[in-house]
């Protein structure tokens, strides 16, 4: 199964997105229907709301008076938090059970709008925002959905940021343009990355990288490194992750390969995470790969202290003090793209170098009084 996290701030067209993957086949769980959903007439949510906030916010029907409620929470945090105290316990019952449900294939969609503000990020394989301008999305809340125009605007300001939105986003679908433009995005989605990758993870399979070629410095490789970070974390209940490896050295160009240390206290601790690993992405044994088509990483757990751990720490900071010792690496690392043009190089081919650049980045290290922590 691959979890796919889907937000978007309110009228960025999260719903328009999430409709088409359901089309092609996705599992789809909608956080607000399901709010809405477990307070229904008749439900054990729509009890404990009147108990809590008395039958003032009940209808004639005995169904929920939305605007009555509102207007008791909208001023007082407390009460708020005794609503949502309530109702996200059920929601998050609701969720487990579709998820139990769905089959061992499915790509789950899970559209949250507060994704970004819950801090749910890690917990996903992917996820997926949609966004559009600012004005836009006023522009069509007020006039297909009928918003007054101040509602729409406070609810977007109460909403996260774009920056926000940005740390999080495996994916950034843009729908500024016309619906056609966002469904074909969706559409190559589905198509080129969330099926194959449901399937790598399910078989346990890494993507092959092939001959991957080098690529100017990308700025966004720190970020995505941090996403990958923040879910082994998750994983590992909070080990010690670190961006290493070419794409963590600002101004080096690199494969677009994103490489991380996973820090164990022993190997036993490792392979106990071989199984969640893989089921969160990470297939491998002590050294892991990406099961994302679209995003390729290598995952190495590393023993505390040992020598290849510090190393690795050793060369990122020491080739991001010196832009001398970078333009030689990236030198070498040039030559063996042009010898190796078919085929992937072998697995040592850059070890002669840091062998001989070992003692320099050991001197640099005494020098510069450096330490891995
Ligand atoms: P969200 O679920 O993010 O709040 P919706 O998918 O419901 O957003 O989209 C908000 C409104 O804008 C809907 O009425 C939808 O039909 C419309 N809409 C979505 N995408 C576009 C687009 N590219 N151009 C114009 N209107 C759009």
């Amino acid at each position: 199964m691959l979890r796919v996290g889907l937000t978007g701030g309110i009228g960025s067209g999260k719903s328009t997105v999430a409709g088409r993957l359901a089309e092609h086949g996705a599992v789809l769980i909608d956080a607000d229907k399901l709010a809405r959903e477990v307070v229904e007439p008749g439900t054990p949510g729509l009890k404990a709301i009147a108990e809590a906030f008395g039958e003032e916010v009940l209808a004639e029907d005995g169904s929920l008076d939305r605007p009555k409620l509102a207007a008791v929470v909208f001023n007082s945090a407390e009460q708020r938090e005794r609503l949502n105290g309530i109702v996200h316990p059920l929601v998050g019952q609701r969720t487990a059970e579709m998820l139990a449900e769905a089959a061992d294939d499915a790509v789950v969609i899970h559209d949250v709008p507060l994704l970004v503000e819950k801090n749910y990020a890690p917990m996903y394989h992917l996820v997926v925002v949609v966004d559009a301008d600012i004005e836009e999305r006023v522009r069509r809340l007020t006039e297909t959905r009928g918003m007054p125009e101040a509602d729409a605007r406070a609810r977007i300001a109460a909403q996260a940021t774009t920056e926000q939105r940005r740390a999080v986003a495996d994916v950034w679908l843009d729908n500024s343009g016309t619906p056609d433009r966002v469904l074909a995005q969706a559409d190559a989605l589905w198509a080129d990355r969330l099926v194959p990758f449901e399937a790598n993870v399910r078989l346990h399979r890494s993507v092959d990288y092939g001959n991957a070629r080098l690529y100017d410095y990308n700025p966004e490789w720190p970020l995505q490194a941090a996403r990958l970070a923040a879910r082994i974390k998750l994983i590992t209940g909070g080990l010690r992750v670190d961006h290493v490896g070419s794409t963590a050295v600002p101004g080096l160009p690199a494969k677009d390969i994103i490489d991380l240390q996973v820090t164990v206290s022993s190997l036993e601790q490792g392979d106990a995470f071989a199984e969640p690993l893989a089921e969160a992405g990470f297939p491998g044994d002590r050294r892991h790969h990406s099961a994302d088509p679209g995003r390729l990483a290598n995952i190495q757990l590393r023993l505390e202290g040992s020598t290849d751990w510090r190393h690795a720490l050793l060369f990122r900071d020491w080739l991001r003090a010196s832009e001398q010792e970078r333009a030689s690496y990236l030198e070498f690392k040039q030559g063996i793209a042009k010898q190796y043009t078919s085929g992937s190089a072998p697995e040592n081919v850059k070890d002669a170098w840091f062998d001989k650049a070992l003692p320099r980045a050991e001197s640099w290290a005494q020098q510069t009084a450096w330490s891995p922590s």
